[in-house]
């Protein structure tokens, strides 16, 4: 009986923490459980966490070098390119320059491009969005204000002197010595210049946060010679920064270039320059014999100058192509037109519209291939010509160009009234400097 009682007793005691080990092992597997797939889900949110990686250009880099170093592959570098090349001109990239990526590790392609930011400068940020529902890339520019400075510089003519040394000691920063250089020699036979024969300059150039430099322009140029006479100069803006009409006319809206070739459209976007290049996306090395300026399909092509058309025709490669030979024997070359406007014998002037822009042949997107063949029949590149939109600004252009004229006299007029001061670190010159709040 004791046995049975003990052993029913004993029996209640281990049946009963049985059932509480039961319990207990229910509630820590349930616990388990929730915390695994807490775990799981912490998993699966860190595998969607964007990993953001930077790269920055080297000497040497080309496009497609900084977005393979940032781990993008192929089908990406190509979504990357196509959505940025109408907005950034990756011509100008340079050493030092951040590119930096936001990528989806756990993307079924691998990687997965979420966000993508160039800066072309310290004020000019691209970026590009990728729409979780469409996956297409949205672009966005944000520009940092800048502020805005006009300088203005007087020279003398010294006999024994080059006119860029002149520049230099009057004070005008390294960086525009050139830009006002040639903005001079346009107007000026500078052989004929005479020592004691004055000229007068002024400058716009943008700063970020007061002190780095973004970009400059010669918005006034004057020289009074005493053989070469009075010769002004101003910068004519055409408010899009990629119009090929924003140049320097005199008052009167003529060019001062006057024998250079004629832009082959009205809007300059290049996307290619000539020589060795690296294709952005499939990273293939070949020789570019020309520029590729992106433009939409339908814009007008004009002729660069008088000629002959000497080939009108459709290849696999060049699509629909027009070769036009000019007068000292050079031929300019239009490549993948969507529709062709003369045939082969037709004379054309100068900036006569020939065809317009397309996507035939092997092109990935609507652009104008410029080529430039010399009398030899060797390629050239064509942005070593001169090429201007128009020996005389007429109409519309002209009229503004008129009223910018008396903007800039103001500009001038309120920056002699500055009182000078030290132009830069390195040298005892004072310049009269005017800064424009943004
Ligand atoms: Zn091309």
């Amino acid at each position: 009986m004791c046995l049975v009682i003990c052993f029913l007793g004993n029996g209640c005691t281990q049946s009963k923490k049985l059932e509480s080990l039961k319990q207990q092992k229910k509630i820590l597997s349930h616990t388990l459980d929730s915390l695994s797939h807490l775990l799981v889900k912490t998993e699966e949110e860190l595998k969607n966490t964007p990993v953001v990686s930077k790269a920055t250009v080297e000497a040497g880099d080309g496009l497609f070098q900084v977005l393979v170093r940032m781990g993008i592959p192929e089908l990406e570098r190509r979504q990357v390119v196509l959505a940025l090349q109408d907005s950034v001109e990756f011509s100008g990239m340079r050493v030092g320059q951040e590119f930096y990526v936001a990528q989806n590790p756990s993307a079924p392609t691998g990687k997965q491009v979420k966000a993508f930011r160039y800066a072309s400068n310290p004020a000019t940020i691209h970026l590009l969005f990728r729409d979780d529902q469409t996956g297409v890339f949205s672009y966005k520019l944000v520009n940092k204000p800048l502020t805005r400075r006009h300088s203005v510089f007087h020279g003398n003519l010294e006999a024994g002197s080059s006119l860029n040394k002149m520049l230099f000691q009057v004070g005008i920063p390294g960086r525009m010595v050139g830009v006002v250089s040639g903005v001079l020699q346009c107007k000026v036979a500078f052989r004929q210049a005479q020592p004691g024969d004055r000229f007068r300059i002024l400058l716009e150039e943008t700063f970020y946060q007061d002190s780095i430099w973004i970009s400059g322009k010669v918005l006034y140029a004057e020289f009074e010679g005493r053989t070469l006479g009075h010769h002004e100069a101003f910068r004519y803006d055409d408010g899009d920064p990629k119009s090929s009409y924003n140049a320097h006319y005199t008052e009167n809206g003529e060019a001062l270039i006057f024998d250079g070739l004629r832009y082959p459209l009205d809007r300059l976007h290049i996307t290619s320059t000539f020589g060795n290049r690296i294709h952005p996306v499939t990273g293939q090395r070949r020789a570019h014999q020309g520029v590729d300026y992106g433009s939409p399909r339908g814009t007008p092509v004009y002729a660069v100058a008088d000629g002959v058309v000497v080939t009108s025709g459709y290849d696999q490669y060049s699509g629909n192509k027009i070769a036009i030979r000019h007068r000292d024997n050079s031929t300019s070359w239009y490549l993948h037109l969507d529709s062709r406007g003369v045939s082969n014998g037709t004379r054309v002037s100068a900036r006569q519209m020939i065809g317009k822009v397309g996507n035939t042949g092997r092109s990935t997107g609507p652009h104008l291939h410029f080529g430039f063949t010399n009398a030899q029949g060797k390629w050239i590149n064509p942005l070593s010509k001169t090429m201007i939109a128009t020996p005389k600004l007429q109409g519309e252009r002209l009229t503004k160009l008129q009223k910018q004229v008396q903007e800039i006299r103001s500009h001038l007029q309120l920056a002699e009234a500055e009182a000078p001061q030290l132009a830069n670190d390195s040298m005892e010159v004072k310049v009269k400097m005017r800064y424009i709040a943004p």
